[in-house]
């Protein structure tokens, strides 16, 4: 199983792997799942800009229509807004057609629970059997579901999220921000939401662009050098880029300086456990120790789980904890919703510079400071788990204090950590690397690629 959704979703280029035919066959899979569990489920759809999203869009519903569930489309909007909309307005599922921050040509299908956030891997796999297994079951001609439409998501959102923070506070900040949507969903809803709070606004690629001409949409530092100009040059408070379906937000400083989407979670923690006196934070093994000092310095417990946003969101319900997030600029508010929110973080943001009178560059500075290394090894998918295996026998080398096996391999030394962690989703190991000292970081990553690459060689003879 889990051959279909990856850590994200369902993914592929479109007429070649994402073609209607396939999001026919898997919306009716889909459809027949939650016709099992709910008599009459009612299942919202919510897309991205991508020139694709009107076929996709009308393959999905048709899938749903014809196994009896009732569909409301909600057009273009991030998926942050899907998400508030299924938990909120009593769906029982929502589908989101979109491939976040992938090239143009890309597409996905994003399932989400009534709950609001993404389905588990549990329901993901009992879908994949149905699709699989051909258990397709179509309605009798009378009960066919219904085609709706519902054209005041993003309102509503806008409303509701303005009721979850200090309005007045960050009104009288006059904050001016510099926003680069990329052209994605974020569009719909960001320019506006920030205009309510008082927000001066220097838009870049804040206009809907199914093709992303304007900027690659993930935001890495080599695609955001619009940005990281333009913050500086019209002396900008900060400045803050989004993906392309909005669920992730990447910070500029002041001075133009892009920040890993670490220390923005750092960032969060600790505002978040400084103000609780302790709390649980839920992040997942890949992210950075300065998000464990910050937290355990004011009582706090950090919970590291495996890669993958479902999982986090998951971990911090069972958990009831304060906050989450990944280190990709994905943050986890759970007092508005348990799911990735760019326009939650935004806001949090601005409310937090806000609360301690402090620029984003002065905020960033509390933070300790870790050098990340990273680099891929090429390794068959078939052979992946005795190479782990393996690995795990032979770590006796280099003597590490801590050893954890959440997800892949990952050891503690006293100069820093390294975690090799097999791709779910390419056939790659990912290598993870951390110490204060860049080059320790990096020797470590390239001690333990010389390791992996020995192993890999004599598994393939
Ligand atoms: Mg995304």
């Amino acid at each position: 199983m889990g051959q279909l959704f990856g850590t994200n979703g369902i993914r592929g280029v479109v007429n070649q792997d994402m073609n209607a035919k396939f999001c026919l066959e898997i919306s009716s899979a889909i459809g027949t799942y939650f016709r099992k569990k709910f008599s009459s489920p009612k299942i919202a759809i919510g897309t991205d800009a991508r020139l694709s999203n009107s076929m996709l869009r009308s393959a999905v519903a048709a899938g749903l229509l014809a196994t009896g569930c009732k569909v409301v489309d909600i057009g273009i909007v991030p998926s942050p807004v899907v998400q508030y909309t299924v938990k909120k307005k009593d769906f029982s599922a929502g589908i989101i057609i979109t491939a976040s921050h992938n090239p143009p040509e890309f597409n996905g299908i994003k399932v989400i629970a009534e709950d609001g956030t993404e389905l588990s891997k549990e329901i993901e796999d009992k879908i994949e059997l149905i699709y699989f297994n051909k258990e397709i079951s179509l309605v009798d001609w009378q009960e066919v579901g219904t085609y709706n439409q519902y054209n005041d998501a993003i309102d509503f959102y806008r409303q509701n999220i303005l009721s979850t923070i200090d309005v007045e506070l960050i009104k009288r900040k006059k904050f001016h921000i510099v926003l680069d949507c990329g052209g994605g969903a974020g569009c719909t809803v960001t320019p506006k939401l920030l205009k309510d709070l008082g927000c001066e606004v220097t838009c870049l690629f804040c206009r809907l662009d199914g093709t992303f001409s304007g900027r690659n949409s993930e935001p890495l530092i080599k695609n955001l050098s619009e940005l990281l100009k333009k913050v500086p040059e019209v002396n900008a408070d900060f400045g803050v880029a989004q993906d392309g379906d909005a669920d992730r937000a990447i910070f500029v400083d002041e001075n133009g300086k892009y920040l890993l989407g670490d220390k923005t979670l750092a960032l969060a923690a600790k505002y978040f456990t400084k103000r609780n006196k302790g709390g649980i934070i839920v992040t997942p093994i890949t992210s950075s120790s300065c998000v464990n000092d910050v937290v355990i310095k004011y009582g706090g417990t950090v919970i590291q789980t495996a890669v993958g946003s479902p999982i986090v969101a998951r971990t911090m319900i069972d958990n009831n904890a304060l906050f989450g997030g990944e280190e990709n600029g994905g943050l986890i508010f759970p007092d508005f919703q348990y799911c990735r929110d760019s326009m939650m973080s935004i806001l949090k943001i601005m409310e937090i510079m806000a609360i301690e009178d402090k620029t984003l560059s002065e905020l960033i500075s509390e933070i300790p400071h870790y050098d990340m290394f990273k680099i891929k090894v090429a390794c068959p998918n078939d052979i992946k788990k005795t190479v782990l295996k393996q690995m795990e026998e032979n770590i006796e080398i280099g003597k590490p204090t801590r050893i954890d096996k959440t997800d892949g391999l990952k050891l503690y030394f006293r100069e820093g950590w390294v975690l090799v962690r097999p791709s779910g989703t390419e056939p790659i190991f990912r290598i993870y690397s951390e110490s204060d000292d860049p080059k320790q970081a990096e020797n470590l990553a390239f001690e333990f690629k010389e390791k992996i690459e020995e192993i890999i060689s004599k598994n393939r003879n």
